[in-house]
């Protein structure tokens, strides 16, 4: 018999980025122990065969915790930069005039190589070119085909390559550059369960991706850019997830318009069904010390309140002195948020109305039922994650166990509020799915006896997309006896 597993408590997921400071198989299973549900590698940093092993060493961890694990590859997407300076540096002085043009010679206090044609396109009079996540602002003054004028509106030190946001015009890029491309087929092709898209502009950018992921991957859509915000709802519809990516959010929009867009993308996601990330900054302290500031905790707590599915960690978890405090953090905050006898009620002020379907009608009442019984779990059967997702948007206040004979779906599963995903055989009977329901709440620890149990699932069994049964079952004593 399979050993027992608790499943966490926690219904918020904790998302860590890996990186340097934690690739290695002993890091990421630390990080799994302290609380890490996913794990992000990012594909902006170092390079593809590196991440080989980083994606064996996280599915190592399924056998040895006996649950899936979930991988998300982010990628890098049409990243701006500057070009090169004769000496590496230079200092733009505040009222100065500086071009940017298409001449590849490296620059100096008065120009500069732009080495994206689409720029020059698309920039009107006016505009802004902010550089070094916006520390540096330039105002557009005049443009020709090859050459930018601005005046330096915010000035500083600026270097090589350094990264640049053109916030106020709609480029005309490829949401997929050609390394997106190679990075896109990569992660594929080594199984990873979530894609997330950079700088998203619109619904079309992420049919192009569906279009090369062809099924094989979910996608995540990082909501980054002020286009994005304009097409939200449509945006939103078009991928399986999203990212509130705070970090070029807010350099591309003022930092203050931050936090009620954050509100505005969850309540988003969460309307129309799809998981929902916060990321950026979140313990950014906690990249050089051991304790993160209270304002960053509540930050955090905010995030959980407001029912995000999950929390990120960027650098604090890749690049940090810290990667396993952090996670630890994160975990902690969750559990103390979640132990607030308000948290349920904040969670839910969001209203999730269903879908005019039966799945959606019997995930509602699975939530209204499990509060009035004081039901202790919610099993329910699954191969597309179709109904699992259905459920978690309900936001119920017991625990989602999901049993699939898919173990993709398992896998994308982790990145959803609430849920505990089972990679199992499935049923072919009534009888077999209330034992195994059973079964499994007790091996998971999440029922004793004389607890009752809430069981979804589609009859006739072993067809996709017909969830049209809810059960509700008790615990008998004498069930305990094989699985206590
Ligand atoms: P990044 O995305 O870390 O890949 O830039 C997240 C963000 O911009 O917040
Ligand atoms: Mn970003």
């Amino acid at each position: 018999m399979t050993r027992a597993i608790t499943p966490r408590s926690r219904k918020v997921r904790v998302l860590a980025t890996l990186g340097p400071a934690s690739n290695t198989p002993e890091m990421i299973a630390k990080l799994f122990e302290a609380g890490a549900d996913a794990f992000r590698i990012n594909m902006s940093h170092g390079d593809q065969a590196s991440k080989v092993d980083v994606i064996k060493a996280i599915r190592a961890l399924e056998k040895q915790f006996g649950r899936p694990t979930t991988i998300l590859a982010d990628l890098q997407g049409p990243k701006l930069r500057v070009g090169r300076f004769s000496e590496g540096r230079i200092e733009l002085a505040h009222g100065s005039t500086f071009v940017l043009d298409r001449d590849p010679t490296p620059g100096d206090a008065t120009r500069v190589e732009l080495p994206h044609r689409e720029i020059f396109e698309a920039i009107e009079p006016g505009a802004r070119l902010l550089l070094d996540d916006g520390k540096l602002v330039l105002r557009v003054l005049e443009h020709e085909h090859d050459r930018i004028v601005t005046h330096v509106e915010v000035g500083g030190p600026l270097s090589n390559n350094k990264g640049l946001n053109v916030p106020d015009v709609v480029l005309p890029m490829a949401a997929l550059t050609d390394k997106d491309r190679s990075d896109l087929a990569f992660a594929t092709e080594e199984g990873v369960d979530w894609i997330a898209l950079s700088f998203v502009q619109r619904p079309e950018d992420l049919a192009e991706a569906r279009k090369l992921i062809a099924g094989r991957a979910a996608l995540l859509a990082k909501v980054e850019k002020p286009a994005a915000i304009e097409r939200l709802e449509e945006i939103v519809e078009m991928c399986d997830g999203v990212m509130v990516a705070r970090g070029d959010l807010g350099v591309e929009l003022p930092p203050e318009t931050v936090p009620p867009l954050q509100k505005r993308i969850v309540e988003t996601a969460r309307r129309l069904g799809r998981p929902v990330v916060v990321a950026t900054q979140m313990l950014e302290s906690m990249i050089t010390s051991p304790s993160p500031t209270r304002a960053e905790v509540s930050d955090v707590a905010t995030a959980i309140y407001d029912g995000a599915d999950a929390i990120m960690l960027s650098a604090e978890s890749a690049a940090g002195a810290w990667p396993v405090e952090s996670v630890a953090m994160m975990n902690a905050i969750g559990n103390s948020v979640e132990r607030d006898p308000m948290h349920g009620d904040r969670v839910r002020f969001t209203v999730t109305r269903p879908d005019p379907t039966t799945a959606d009608a019997l995930a509602e009442a699975a939530k209204n039922i499990a509060a009035t019984i004081s039901a202790k779990a919610i099993v329910c059967f699954t191969t597309s994650g179709s109904t699992a997702r259905r459920i978690a948007r309900e936001r119920p206040s017991v625990p989602l166990l999901v049993l699939t004979p898919n173990h993709d779906t398992a896998r994308r599963l982790g990145l959803l509020w609430g849920t505990h995903a089972v990679h199992t055989r499935d049923v072919d009977s009534f009888e077999e799915m209330v034992a195994k329901a059973k079964r499994m709440a007790l091996r998971h620890n999440m029922v004793q006896a004389g607890d009752r149990v809430i069981i979804m699932a589609g009859i006739p069994f072993r067809t996709p997309g017909a969830t049209n049964v809810l059960h509700v079952v008790s615990i008998l004593g004498d069930e305990l006896k094989n699985y206590g």
